[in-house]
């Protein structure tokens, strides 16, 4: 039995374990194994519940639990991620540049594009580390008024919020020229923090090892269980990592891929199509345009879980990857062999999909991407179906150690569910049907607590008598709005020069201001 198979089964806390998962794959030459650990305790100490990531009972006799994610900085699931991923950057430029005077020291700046959790995830990660300073581009007026917040009360002198009069869309393509841009990079050295950087995929296996533990711990499963985690996916880097851990080993029978009304990926394990518009894979409740939805003209859905409204899932390349190594590599005798066949098929996938807006696989790849996972897609209406009917089935309060101060998401024994997680717990019922206990044990991942996303709790559980949004609030949302805010307005029509000119006066102005 594998070391790490001990460590699993035997209680170990949750940084111990992240920390046994990440030495795996970074070298004790690269960072010391004293370091490593010492970041990863770091990174878990800003988590409110003692479990970090503690589970929740949703359903006894279904064998249904929730991974609750929520409880770092700020509620949402990417704080995993991108707390690791600050205390990352931060260790490799201290060491770099030691005691160095300020003109000799290296410099980085981190530059994203957010919709809404990403951008709050990542200056909660970066604030006030020396060395670096973020700057995150948003669409004004286009973020829920509690990311805003978030990310607008953050007053330390290295975050730059910019307001762009324009879609996330605009902010992404500035972003993306920023790196192509050989004048500021000439200047400053840039880096990112979107969902591609692998060190964030890294970080988000721990959840799936350590929830795997506690449920054995608990006598809830054995050595030998079906178990299954239901993965509500934008961007499919939280889906992606539960592929990793199964691939390491971990007992996982299926991942089921949930996603909202924007559904590519959905269509994809339906129909082995991967198309932005739906030609092959028509659903069941019609095309692409629905009475009451708002479609942008590129066809991206707004829903009621921002997060995970996408059209095209950046980090699902690599599964592609994975299945064409697999599928295609078959036949190939070395390793070298495989790799480029598998890379010239993802290749030629992607530029379909450029070229023409999607592409098909054969059926062979699509049966290879069965094996491992599921789909569902979950409307608007059910995701508020699911949080009415969860509020409404009364639940043995959530664990104990997961209700201290931030409680879980509980109100009088009752569950609330953010949009994102109803999702999956919607996901998740549906795969119990054809899954059921004993057999199987359900983990559906809870991506953010419901405070967040005010609209569709409150339009879901607006006849409960006894809610009232406020009691929900955890006490680092109340007076939020009225914190003393920074941020700047910038318009598309300065372009790309007015950005640059931006950054320099920026970073110049905080640099000066430091010393
Ligand atoms: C980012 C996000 C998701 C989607 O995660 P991916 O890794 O992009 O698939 C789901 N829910 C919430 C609340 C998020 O912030």
């Amino acid at each position: 039995m594998p070391a790490i198979w001990e460590r699993v089964w035997t209680g170990w806390k949750f940084e111990e374990l992240a920390f046994e998962i990440f030495s795996l794959y970074i070298d004790s030459n690269e960072i010391p194994s004293k370091d490593l650990k010492d970041i990863v305790g770091r990174s878990y100490s800003t988590f409110r519940a003692p479990d970090v990531t503690p589970l929740v009972t949703l359903d006894q006799e279904k064998q249904l639990y929730l991974l609750e994610l929520f409880h770092g900085p700020t509620f949402a699931f990417k704080d995993v991620a991108l707390q690791l991923l600050g205390n990352l950057f931060e260790y490799f430029l201290l060491r770099k540049n030691g005691n160095k005077p300020e003109s000799e020291r290296d410099h980085l700046t981190v530059v994203g594009a957010t919709s809404g959790d990403t951008g709050s995830a990542a200056i909660y990660g970066l604030r006030s580390k020396k060395d670096v300073d973020i700057m995150i581009m948003f669409p004004e007026g286009k973020v829920s008024p509690v990311q805003e917040a978030q990310m607008t009360s953050v007053l330390d002198k290295n975050v730059h919020n910019v307001a762009v009069d324009g879609s996330f869309d605009d902010c992404q393509d500035f972003v993306k020229e920023l790196f192509g841009d050989a004048d500021i990079r000439r200047t400053h050295q840039l880096a990112a923090v979107n969902s591609i950087n692998f060190a964030r995929i890294l970080a988000q296996i721990s959840y799936y090892a350590f929830s795997l533990g506690r449920l054995f711990q608990d006598g809830r499963i054995t050595a030998h269980s079906k178990v299954r985690f239901v993965v509500p996916t934008g961007n499919f880097g939280d889906v992606l990592a539960g592929y990793f851990a199964k691939r390491m080993g971990f007992p996982i029978e299926r991942l089921v891929v949930a996603t909202n009304e924007n559904d590519i990926l959905d269509r994809f394990w339906k129909t082995g199509y991967y198309e932005k518009k739906p030609i092959h894979g028509q659903q069941a409740n019609g095309g692409f345009v629905q009475d009451g939805v708002k479609a942008h003209e590129d066809g991206v859905r707004e829903t009621f879980s921002p997060a995970m409204d996408i059209l095209v899932s950046s980090n699902f390349e690599r599964l592609l990857w994975f299945l064409a190594f697999q599928v295609y590599g078959e036949g190939l005798k070395t390793v070298e062999e495989k790799r480029a066949e598998a890379g010239k098929r993802v290749k030629g996938w992607l530029h379909e999909l450029k070229t023409k807006g999607g592409f098909g696989v054969e059926s062979k790849v699509l049966e290879a991407a069965k094996m491992d996972f599921e789909s569902e897609r979950v409307s608007n209406k059910q995701t508020i179906g699911m949080i009415k009917q969860q509020y409404t089935a009364q639940i043995p309060a959530a664990r104990k150690d997961a209700s201290t101060g931030t409680a879980g998401a509980t109100n009088h024994g009752k569950y609330i569910l953010d949009p994102h997680s109803a999702i999956g717990v919607a996901a998740a019922l549906r795969s119990i049907e054809r899954a059921p206990p004993p057999g199987t044990t359900h983990v559906a991942l809870a991506t953010a607590h419901p405070a967040k996303f005010s609209k569709a709790v409150e339009k879901a559980l607006e006849n409960e008598k006894d809610f009232q949004f406020r009691d929900l609030l955890p006490e680092q949302f109340i007076g939020l709005e009225e914190l003393e805010k920074r941020k700047y307005h910038f318009e598309k029509s300065e372009g790309i020069e007015g950005l640059r000119r931006f950054i320099r006066e920026q970073v110049k102005a905080r640099s000066n201001s430091d010393t």
